[in-house]
């Protein structure tokens, strides 16, 4: 039985190929605005930009995390959970970026 390398090594989530029509949202600069900040899914760190689903408080956003030789984060606007979790399925399937 041959599996490829890389469902051994990968078992976090891989986003989609970005869709024709996808949604450009609006990222930015990560700010430090709550001492705690829980992660609660995350995507595959083998891409170059991998992202976050992060809750603080009451309130989720999506961060975005982008490796080359330096590390360069962003997020998106804080949202209600409802709202944050569609982003969050809409950034998955490459419908928004
Ligand atoms: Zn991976």
């Amino acid at each position: 039985m041959t599996r490829p390398e890389a469902s051994e090594t990968c078992r976090a989530l891989h986003v989609a190929p970005l869709q024709r029509d996808y949604e450009r949202l609006t990222w930015q600069e990560a700010t430090p605005r709550a001492d705690r900040i829980r992660v609660r899914e995350h995507t595959c760190s083998c891409r170059n930009i991998s992202y976050e689903l992060c809750q603080a408080g009451g309130l989720v956003f999506v961060r975005r995390i982008y490796r080359s030789d330096s590390v360069v984060v962003h997020e998106t606007d804080w949202l209600q959970v409802g709202d944050a979790e569609r982003l969050w399925m809409r950034i998955l399937l490459g419908q928004a970026y």
